[in-house]
């Protein structure tokens, strides 16, 4: 059973249909870029998953959940955005913290994560700041720890990185990389950057106006585009 499959699954707002007839199944494990340009229906796939947005018609599945009806609560998932969504008022380890204690976790084991996630993403001299004394890039690690202490089944990106200056899009690139690795969660990454799905993704779909244009291997689409849309927007030469 593949830790994350969609069916069917198609997204109106009225009358607009947003996302068409979604099939996927992603393994354990894996890395899947979700890539397409503004408005495709990247991150309505990924708030449908994450429950923060209703399916239309269609089914989704967590392991061997069925969880198209579930609250975002009650779904094994971590999103981390683009803006990070940190609490500016809290410190780093408060901001760790705060979705475990909600969670009821005991406060052992949220101190364990803190640590755990902290160190590997190296946050420990952090710990005692508020986001306004933190670079873009110390925050998105503060974002994606606070993805990690959770455990969660999956990860989901939504552009990440796209507040963030060429070089250090290019470094935290890397990073997001090694650690999903490292971890070997499930993750689902959006980005509407070429380079950064032929880059990270193990698989890669290519999204336009709602619909499925392609899933392979970034070498599966490089050689061999399904249509003039992937070839001109993977930029594979005539
Ligand atoms: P992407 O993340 O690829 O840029 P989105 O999933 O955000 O695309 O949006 C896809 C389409 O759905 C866009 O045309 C957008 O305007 C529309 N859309 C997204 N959310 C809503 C909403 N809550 N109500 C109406 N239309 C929406
Ligand atoms: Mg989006």
């Amino acid at each position: 059973m593949p830790p994350i499959s969609f069916e069917h699954v198609t997204k109106r707002f009225g009358d607009v249909r947003v996302v068409e007839e979604f099939d996927l199944e992603v393994a354990d494990g894996e890395l899947l870029v979700l890539v397409g340009g503004s408005g495709s229906g990247k991150s309505t796939i990924l708030r449908m998953l994450a429950g923060l947005e209703t399916v239309t018609t269609g089914r989704i599945r967590i392991g061997d959940r069925d969880v198209t009806a579930l609250s975002p609560k009650a779904r094994d998932v971590a999103m981390v955005f683009q803006d990070y969504a940190l609490y500016p008022h809290m410190t780093v380890r408060e901001n760790l913290s705060l979705g475990l204690k909600l969670r009821g976790v005991a406060r052992a084991e949220i101190e364990r994560r803190v640590a755990w996630a902290a160190g590997i993403l190296g946050l420990e001299p952090l710990l005692d700041r508020r986001p306004k004394a933190l670079s873009g890039g110390q925050r998105q690690r503060v974002a994606m720890g606070r993805a990690m202490v959770r455990e969660p089944a999956a990860f989901l990106f939504d552009e990440p990185l796209s507040n963030l200056d060429a070089g250090l899009r290019a470094q935290m690139r890397v990073e997001i990389g090694a650690l999903q690795r490292r971890l070997g969660t499930t993750t689902i990454y959006v980005t509407h950057d070429q380079v950064e799905a032929m880059t990270l993704g193990d698989r890669i779909v290519v999204l336009a106006n709602g619909r499925v244009q392609q899933v392979g291997r970034p070498i599966d689409l490089y050689r061999a585009p399904a249509n003039r849309f992937v070839a001109g927007f993977i930029g594979t030469p005539p």
